[in-house]
């Protein structure tokens, strides 16, 4: 059983704060373990935690499309949440269930390394652009050592404010440019790896 297995098993079970008394399923990400982009959301709602499984309500089925717009599965992706239980009402996550659930998020990026994070809540974003609003900042990549961090308005945003489909497909209409410059780049930096070093004659 592989490490990323194991985790989401630990999440399944989780009791290390109050959501876990409120919860039907914990939702603890699905994708490849090798997935080249993440997608991290805020929390599950009504349908993830009735299912056990990220985006699989109204905003997932704008998500999926969204994907089919630039040639994309959702099985192509690994998806998952800041936060890996459903809060009462749909509240926002405080901040103490942030923490204790951080440390999941945390192995998850480690173990997938994913070459491009995309952020569509800003409790996502806040991880890697504090301070920083949404509006001002989507669809505008980031370089974040090897992986690069998309911040993204949230598929159920649009669905409130309809104006905002087109931003999101505009800015999900960079991905696949995103990762074509980021395929280039480590090329290059492999074409200049320095060559092993020559076997010393001994005579
Ligand atoms: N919204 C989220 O942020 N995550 C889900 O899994 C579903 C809806």
């Amino acid at each position: 059983m592989s490490e990323l297995t194991q985790l989401c098993d630990q999440v399944r079970v989780c009791t290390k704060c109050d959501l876990a008394k409120g919860r039907t399923n914990a939702v603890p990400g699905e994708g490849p373990e090798n997935a080249a982009i993440m997608l991290i959301g805020e929390a599950p709602g009504f349908h993830e935690d009735r299912e056990g499984r990220p985006f699989v309500g109204a905003s997932g089925k704008f998500l999926d499309e969204l994907l089919a717009g630039i040639n994309l599965k959702r099985e192509q992706i690994y998806i998952c949440n800041v936060i890996k239980c459903r809060p009462p009402q749909n509240r926002d996550p405080q901040p103490d269930e942030m923490e204790t659930c951080k440390p999941y998020l945390d192995r998850q990026i480690e173990l997938i390394k994913p070459k491009v994070i995309i952020t569509i809540s800003r409790f996502a974003m806040a991880r890697w652009f504090p301070d920083r609003k949404i509006g001002e900042i989507h669809g505008k990549p980031k370089k974040v050592g090897n992986l690069v961090v998309l911040p993204m308005y949230h598929p159920a945003a649009a669905l409130h404010q309809p104006s905002l489909k087109k931003t999101l497909q505009e800015d999900f209409g960079k991905i696949p440019q995103i990762l074509k410059d980021m395929a280039h780049l480590q090329e290059e930096q492999e074409q200049k790896k320095p060559e092993p070093p020559q076997q010393l004659s001994m005579f």
